[in-house]
């Protein structure tokens, strides 16, 4: 089957969040299970300086885009990444020629709404001129939720077939490219798309509800996540959008690329381990523990945070539960980016505890590798979250996760209350009281070795690759086709 995938972030080249990790793994897992996979990424300037695409990129197509009554140039670059797998950049300095994906300092680029129309329309126009003819168009996320209905417009236009199904997957429904009507002209699109019934929410326009609306299958990322976003306290006002397309809507939760994750394997610690010999991991602890400057003595649990510094990843709890990094025998090492605030909070935090707590801010792939094989516990108090991964590579890292009861996580970690012999991990709900509660439960945990050491060895033999959650879509590819 002919697969194309656009997405806006993919690892290793750009990354903000587990969207990287998601599109990178399921393109890859599709490729080596035989099918010809295509993935179309905006050519940032991060993405033109790495090695691997410096080395390889070549100009495939040049491009001119209609948007209202201009023409914007650009071109697609083709990078073979490898067998089944080819990457197509869409460059247009104007757009993409920046150091980061969708904003500076907590805000986003005011003409990201122009960017990533352009990136969905030279997708549209890239899959002619090169005719991939293409059996699936895979959308991710609202930055190339628009590319189902410019497709369609565009065979309609041409009366030529340019692709099979469109998927969109909501990753995270919390962004949704919500941009003024004033923009509508930019699409091309006919005048009766710019009411309720098209890209229309609240006088203004809305680049995922167009995903929603008219892209042929909407799928997410765990089934806890799909039945949420179809109440008001979890669908971000596009609820009832979101009931309309109910039948179609297909919930698959992500795998991890269990290649870079590996504690058997891997290059950012510095002694390797398995499920039946854990001495590894205390001496990634211990290198973690000097790294980050925490006491490397204590008789108290190590715990473990990385996440973008939003609301969304539950930052208000650990604010209320302070005291209990402060006070108790035990030592937190987070690694965070993004909110001045959070970072501001958190770095005080730390220095009022110096050897307790340490905070760490930045993109840091090697720490955050670190950080999942050297912790005991890692800490997840999000107050939803669609799928999330750090759960799933905490448990792959024999680190417990202690994460609340929402979406993805509630769909991934077993409560080792609840079923105390396949238990993975503490789940508690998303409140200050539940992470307190958690956290209480981690300390009894990490006190009853044979009780700890059974979770953490549930964990590490879960089978969480991509391969199964692959084989899910595709299966869901062919009941579309
Ligand atoms: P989200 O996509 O909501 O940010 P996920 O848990 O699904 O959350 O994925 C986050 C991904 O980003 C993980 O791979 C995590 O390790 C990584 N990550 C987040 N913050 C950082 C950071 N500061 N440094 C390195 N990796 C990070």
């Amino acid at each position: 089957m002919k697969i194309v995938h656009a997405a806006s972030e993919l690892f290793p080249f750009v990354k903000t969040g587990g969207l990287a990790d998601a599109a990178a793994a399921l393109s890859q897992s599709l490729a080596r299970q035989g099918n010809p996979v295509a993935v179309f990424l905006p050519g940032y300037r991060a993405v033109l300086e790495h090695p691997r695409v410096r080395e390889k990129a070549r100009k495939a197509i040049t491009l001119g885009i209609e948007m209202d009554d201009q023409f914007h140039h650009g071109e697609v670059l083709e990078v073979g990444l490898e067998k089944n797998l080819t990457l197509y950049l869409v460059c247009r300095d104007e757009f993409f020629d920046r150091r980061h994906p969708y904003g500076v300092g907590g805000r986003d680029y005011e003409d990201n709404g122009e960017r990533f129309l352009f990136f969905a329309k030279a997708v549209v126009e890239a899959l002619s001129q090169l005719r991939l003819k293409a059996d699936i168009v895979h959308c991710h996320d609202w930055q190339t939720a628009m590319i189902p209905l410019l497709l369609r417009y565009e065979e309609r236009r041409r009366s030529a077939v340019l692709a099979g199904r469109t998927l969109l997957t909501i990753h995270n429904l919390a962004f949704q490219g919500i941009f003024p009507m004033r923009l509508f002209p930019l699409t091309n699109l006919p005048e009766e798309l710019r009411g309720m019934d098209g890209l229309e929410y609240y006088g203004q326009i809305n680049y995922l509800k167009a995903g929603i609306l008219f892209s042929d299958s909407v799928t997410t990322v765990s089934p806890t996540y799909g039945k949420e976003i179809l109440t008001p306290e979890f669908g971000c006002g596009l609820e009832g959008v979101l009931k309309t397309r109910k039948e179609d809507l297909f919930c698959q939760v992500n795998g991890i690329d269990t290649g870079l994750w590996n504690p058997a394997d891997d290059p950012h610690l510095p002694a390797a381990y398995g499920p039946e010999d854990l001495s590894g991991k205390s001496r990634c602890q211990e290198k973690l523990l000097k790294q980050t400057g925490l006491k490397p003595k204590g008789k108290g649990p190590v715990y473990g945070m990385i996440c973008r510094f939003t609301p969304q990843k539950g930052l208000e709890l650990i604010r209320a539960n302070g005291g209990f990094f402060a006070k108790r025998d035990c030592r937190l090492v987070v690694l965070g980016s993004g909110g001045e605030e959070d970072e501001r909070w958190f770095k005080e935090l730390a220095a009022a505890h110096p050897g307790k707590i340490s905070v760490n801010t930045g993109m840091n792939e090697a720490l955050s590798h670190l950080i999942e094989a050297g912790a005991d516990f890692f800490l997840m108090p999000s107050t939803f979250e669609p799928c999330g991964l750090n759960q799933m590579y905490s448990m792959r890292y024999g680190t417990v996760p202690l994460v609340s009861r929402v979406g993805g996580l509630a769909d991934t970690v077993t409560d080792i209350g609840r079923d105390p012999e396949e238990g993975t991990g503490i789940l508690f709900p998303p409140t200050a009281e539940g992470l307190a509660e958690g956290l209480s439960r981690s300390l009894d945990l990490y006190a009853d070795r044979p009780a700890m050491e059974r979770a953490i060895r549930n964990g590490m033999s879960r089978d969480l690759s991509w391969d199964n959650a692959a084989a899910a879509y595709l299966r869901h590819y062919e009941s579309l086709l």
